[in-house]
């Protein structure tokens, strides 16, 4: 196990809310802000730097305000990140984190070491973030439908689980990606504006280049998303494009099929030059014929992409009774021959783990169970 977390000791930053959190803000809010409150212009700059390069959680510490005005912003506001509450480690060294929110929901937030390099350490630091408490989009494979729609996040809590984890770590984190628990396109503005704050080059946050936003499938905020000019990868569950099948593994298809999805998925990469990546997780007998990787090759020549074999996971640790106890993983020759014809096709095929797969943390397993009070998502792309 690497020391890049030191152990967890249960203790985490906490102040309590007094009025709206100032955490989550970005620059140009914390400039009304401080003419509200009379201060001069710069110290918007001077606390946009406090919160997100110095990691600071509390007022006192924002050394080069004065007093008086450091009370004046604790009177008003508040410094809230989400507080780890668990941790679990995996052998291949992910870890899972459960954190608290203010209104005591819970969260999930992963850490997985990725490209190790031959000295043993890893060369990414990557986190996978949650954007929303639950998820109202009810894929048949995945842990955190269970739990249904709660509530999205705000901008605070979805940076809190950087923060909380960066502190918490020690050495920088490298890449986030938005696949934790809930649908991030679902919760756009909230998702755009951490982004903005963590590509800031005034914050030690993560470029562009290291963000990925995964979704599943929703072509008018693909296109508004395309839009925002925040250059970000975007990774999309598609998992077959036979509109019956996908349907059936995603209801979502049922709203927005493949002929409504995938011309968002041609605007975003016209307007952006960023490749797609294709999740896709082969179930036996289901989607992955060479029928299936032929129309997925066929995709990648229409919209540039590379494909993300993912396993599929048992999330039974959830419920017995989920309709995934249905899907069965293709046998490995079966996913072997998927992978070949993909790669006679020239198509760039990346063959995930299973990252955390022995804590409940790999694709697909993120959800809170109430009854062990243990989380256990999306997909996760190291
Ligand atoms: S895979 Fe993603 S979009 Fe589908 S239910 Fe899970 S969290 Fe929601």
């Amino acid at each position: 196990m690497d020391s890049f977390f030191e152990s967890f000791t249960g203790m985490s930053t906490f102040i309590p809310m007094i009025g709206e959190n100032l955490f989550g803000m970005t620059l140009t809010e914390l400039r009304d802000i401080v003419a509200e409150a009379g201060m001069e212009a710069y110290r918007a700059n001077q606390i946009f730097t406090w919160l997100y390069d110095k990691h600071v959680t509390d007022f006192n510490e924002m050394t080069n305000l004065s007093k008086a005005q450091r009370d004046i912003l604790a009177a008003r506001y508040s410094l809230y990140v989400p507080v780890i509450v668990s941790e679990r480690v995996s052998t291949d060294g992910t870890r899972k984190f459960l954190l608290a929110l203010e209104d005591k929901l819970e969260i999930e937030a992963v850490y997985i070491p990725s490209e190790r390099e031959s000295a043993g350490e890893p060369k990414r630091h990557t986190i996978c973030v949650s954007t929303q408490v639950g998820c109202p989009l009810d894929c048949v494979f995945c842990a955190t439908a269970s739990m249904k729609l709660k509530r999205n996040l705000t901008t605070g809590e979805i940076l809190g689980q950087w923060l909380a984890l960066q502190r918490y770590a020690s050495r920088r984190i490298t890449n986030l990606v938005f696949m934790g628990m809930g649908e991030p396109l679902l919760n756009l503005d909230n998702v755009l504006r951490a982004v903005e704050i963590l590509t800031h080059e005034m914050t030690t946050g993560i470029g562009s280049r290291h963000l990925t936003i995964s979704t599943a499938g929703l072509p008018r905020e693909i296109r508004r998303l395309a839009d925002s000019g925040v250059n970000v990868k975007l990774a999309v569950s598609l998992h077959s494009l036979d509109d019956a099948v996908r349907s059936r593994l995603m209801p979502i298809n049922r709203k927005h099929n493949l002929a409504d999805l995938l011309p968002s998925l041609e605007y975003y990469y016209r307007k952006t030059r960023k490749r797609i990546t294709f999740e896709y997780i082969l179930f036996e007998g289901l989607n992955d014929s060479e029928r299936d990787a032929v129309r997925l090759a066929k995709l990648t020549r229409r919209i540039p992409g590379k494909v993300n074999i993912i396993p599929f996971h048992q999330i039974d640790h959830v419920s017995k009774t989920l309709r995934a106890m249905d899907f069965a993983p293709s046998a490995p020759d079966r996913a072997e021959a998927f992978i070949s014809r993909l790669r006679k096709d020239n198509v760039t095929v990346m063959v995930r783990n299973s990252s955390g797969v022995d804590i409940d943390a790999a694709c697909g397993q993120l959800a809170i169970n109430s009854s062990r009070r243990h989380v256990h998502n999306h997909s996760i792309v190291a």
